[in-house]
């Protein structure tokens, strides 16, 4: 980093999905940096556990249980941080639901789920947030989309659509937003340790388990939920205004576009 201040004034961030995984790493390392943070969880338990763990390291935050296909209680808890924190400036669209099933087993169901999590609700939060954003004349969207919207996956075909999505998306808002002084980018993780990783290595999901795939990434591990969580927050901070519409790669080689 530069040595500068993250911010030169106060920022308030919501981050979705921050209950556990990269989410809760990306609200820890906003609070480290000194914004106020808003952790957003469908499972409010969670979100509140890692509010506590985000006061107890010294930062300042809420948790509040949102699920983000669920626009109503969208604008309900963006009220509520207004009036708790102020209003939302950054905001990390990083929730997400990442299911495995063979194409001609997907359900209408499930290809509507996932879509309703991890593209509408990426379009709902940037929407329903991106008015504060406007009227401050300063905004940090990063989007989490995935390596899977950029070379596919087997039994993933909804997901990697979904998160697709998410950089058409992006990519677009960066465009519209950019002249109000918002910037809006993607971070496409791949092989990141996290709980849902590990779930779906137990399922039988990646083949050998985890570590098998160590071989196959030029850095030689496995990715932590605080390699996306650094990235995230160096877009979002006052330096990094002349990068938008991009997608940041992190994924030690995995993937080079
Ligand atoms: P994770 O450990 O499962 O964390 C995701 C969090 O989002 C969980 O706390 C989950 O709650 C919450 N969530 C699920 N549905 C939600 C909803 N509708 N509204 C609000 N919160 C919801 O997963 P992760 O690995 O950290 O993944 C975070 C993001 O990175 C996801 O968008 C994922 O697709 C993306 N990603 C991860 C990897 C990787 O290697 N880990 C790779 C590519 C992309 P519950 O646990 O209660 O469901």
């Amino acid at each position: 980093m530069s040595g500068l201040p993250a911010w030169s004034e106060p920022r308030t961030a919501i981050v979705t999905g921050s209950g556990s995984g990269i989410g809760l790493a990306t609200g820890m390392r906003l609070a480290a940096e000194g914004a106020a943070v808003a952790v957003w969880d469908i499972d409010g338990d969670s979100a509140k556990a890692a509010a506590a763990q985000i006061t107890e390291a010294g930062g300042t935050a809420v948790g509040l249980a949102v699920d983000v296909a669920d626009r109503s209680r969208i604008d309900e808890a963006l009220a509520e941080v207004r009036s708790l924190l102020g209003p939302a400036t950054i905001l990390v669209n990083n929730a997400g639901i990442s299911p495995f099933k063979r194409f001609l087993d997907i359900s209408a169901e499930d290809f509507a789920r996932v879509m309703a999590v991890n593209l509408a609700g990426t379009f709902h939060c940037c929407q329903a947030v991106a008015p504060d954003m406007i009227a401050a004349g300063w905004g940090r969207i990063v989007n989490i989309s995935s390596s899977s919207a950029q070379t596919g996956n087997t039994r993933q075909a909804h997901y990697a659509a979904s998160k697709a999505g998410v950089i058409g998306l992006s990519r677009s808002l960066a465009q519209e937003l950019g002249p109000k002084g918002i910037t809006v980018n993607i971070v496409p993780p791949s092989f990141i340790d996290t709980p849902a990783l590990r779930g779906s290595a137990e399922a039988g999901f990646l083949g050998s388990g985890v570590e098998s795939h160590v071989q196959s990434t030029p850095v030689r591990r496995v990715g932590r939920p605080e390699d996306i969580a650094s990235a995230c927050v160096y877009l979002a901070r006052d330096e990094a205004g002349f990068i938008t519409g991009q997608v940041v790669g992190v994924n030690g080689g995995r993937v080079i576009v």
